[in-house]
């Protein structure tokens, strides 16, 4: 019963209750992108004593005050790190688009079902529009489609099931897959998650330029088959989350038809660089996968939560995902609209309620047009080379790699090949990235390559310039003279 004491807001305010909401999320929307690039990019201060505590308390009995409660929210969100500075350079840095952000917003407010045709046709093609629109910059032909997904790990885990039920059908324990140890970790997590055990993941070597080495790749496969194994699926790396390095598609395209093995490539970074000039030079052979993973959350500037899996052939994907449902029996047989076949999202993935997913990367697209993403990323390309001549041409440091894409790793050059020598170059190096990171204009990452530590420098963000790019290149100089000089 309601009475006085327990008065609640209605759960649909008034419109004008409605707009004044709406005012106050726009407003503060826009005070945090106009201060981004100004805010560190590590927070510099730790949460209050207290805060965390305070973030894990239980929802009131009574309404709040929205005020109060995006107050506190903001407080939250000032303690993580900032993605979306133009200084963010680690791991992959996801983008943050605006007109996405609004399509979210409108995707939410409308809350159509994009999961079987038949309940929203036209969405379902403005969504598959985006799907075949990325399966075109692969290179791959028409008929080729796939499903968005949350991420690359997803993506990745339902190229794993789609490649297994497609070579290996139902008993698969003894199928065999190849990677690198370049590989992204989520394609092991993947494996497992598809019901493979760890002695079923092959790491092949990789040469010195961070590539699979294709004859320790065509030496395994032969091993294994002489075992009884049962060798199925080739993963190639279109851009290893390390150095942005990328494996010999076109001959592991080769291995892949001779050894009739389902080849997926992972390019869940370097994929949308296909939409240049020289990132289809450099990731030529992709368009000849089985399937490919590409994340618009990171090469496409998207807001985080977007993945996509293409497939040359979907047939296969949905073959591997189609179960009998009785309350979706009618639904299977609508598919052809205008003369188009669409596919049923939820046949392609795990997921069966599904968000209008597609619009988020659809606004952005027929709004900004294609021709503004291709010069992002082709600026991407050149601030990259650009910090690849610098870092070279300082003697202190030991750039190994040439990035082919935007990422890059370096180190404090040991003085000499003495254990000792590099162990004090690892501590140097180690205590560059935290001075670097410490100036709170840029987010440097690390990580082990050939058990050699080294720091990860990704250019990847649509706020990222020459002008922050410039600034951050003298601040490792300057950071490099503090600690390398002190080597002995
Ligand atoms: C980021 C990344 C992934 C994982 O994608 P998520 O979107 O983080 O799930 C997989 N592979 C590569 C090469 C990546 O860069």
């Amino acid at each position: 019963m309601i009475t006085e004491s327990n008065l609640f807001y209605p759960l649909e305010p008034a419109p004008s209750d409605m707009l004044r909401l709406g005012r106050e999320v726009m407003d503060r929307a826009l005070t945090f992108i106009e201060g981004i690039a100004d805010r560190p990019v590590l927070p510099v201060e730790a949460a209050p004593q207290g805060f965390i505590t305070a973030m894990l308390a239980p929802p009131p009995e009574q309404p709040g005050d929205l005020t109060a409660l995006l107050d506190k929210v903001d407080k939250a969100i000032r303690h993580a790190i900032e993605p979306g500075s133009p200084g963010m350079m680690a791991y992959v840095p996801p983008g943050g688009l605006y007109v996405s952000a609004l399509a979210d917003f409108y995707a939410r407010v409308t809350n159509r079902f994009v999961g079987m045709a038949l309940i929203s046709p036209a969405l379902t093609a403005l969504e598959d529009s985006v799907v075949r629109w990325l399966a075109g910059i692969c290179g791959l032909p028409p008929g080729a489609g796939g499903v968005l997904l949350t991420g690359g790990s997803m993506a990745n885990f339902s190229a794993i099931i789609a490649a297994r039920h497609d070579r290996l059908g139902e008993r698969f324990q003894d199928g065999v897959l190849y990677m690198s140890a370049q590989t992204h970790h989520s394609v092991a997590k993947a494996a497992r998650l598809a019901g493979f055990p760890a002695s079923a993941v092959r790491i092949v070597a990789h040469g010195p330029d961070l590539a699979i080495d294709l004859q320790a790749l065509s030496q395994a496969t032969a091993e294994d088959r002489k075992r009884g194994l049962r060798p199925f699926l080739i993963i190639g790396t279109a851009g290893t989350t390390n150095t942005g390095a990328v494996d010999p598609l076109p001959d592991l395209a080769t291995i892949a038809a001779a050894e009739d093995l389902w080849l997926h490539v992972d390019a869940a970074y370097g994929g949308m660089f296909r939409l240049t000039e020289r990132g289809r030079q450099r990731l030529r052979g992709m368009e000849r996968a089985h399937s490919i993973t590409l994340d618009p959350h990171k090469g496409m500037f998207l807001p985080m939560g977007t993945g996509a899996l293409i497939m040359r052939d979907p047939s296969r994907l949905a073959a591997a995902h189609e179960v009998e449902g009785d309350y979706l029996h009618d639904m299977r047989s609508a598919q052809t609209f205008d003369g188009e076949y669409l596919p049923n999202f939820a046949e392609l993935g795990p997921e069966l309620t599904r968000e209008m997913r597609g619009l988020r990367a659809w606004l952005p697209l027929h709004f900004h047009g294609v021709a503004a993403f291709r010069h992002q990323l082709d600026e991407k390309l050149d601030l990259a080379a650009h910090a690849h001549k610098r870092l070279s041409a300082d003697s202190l440091l030991d750039v190994p790699w040439r990035p082919e894409l935007s990422t890059m790793a370096f180190r404090v050059r040991p003085k000499g090949d003495a254990p000792d020598a590099i162990r004090e170059a690892e501590g140097a190096t180690r205590e560059l990235l935290d001075r670097i990171n410490g100036h709170g204009r840029a987010l440097l990452s690390s990580t082990v390559i050939d058990g050699k530590f080294m720091i990860r420098l990704c250019i990847l963000h649509f706020r990222t310039h020459a002008d922050r790019v410039a600034e951050v290149l003298d601040l490792i100089a300057q950071e490099a003279r503090h600690v390398g000089t002190r080597l002995t």
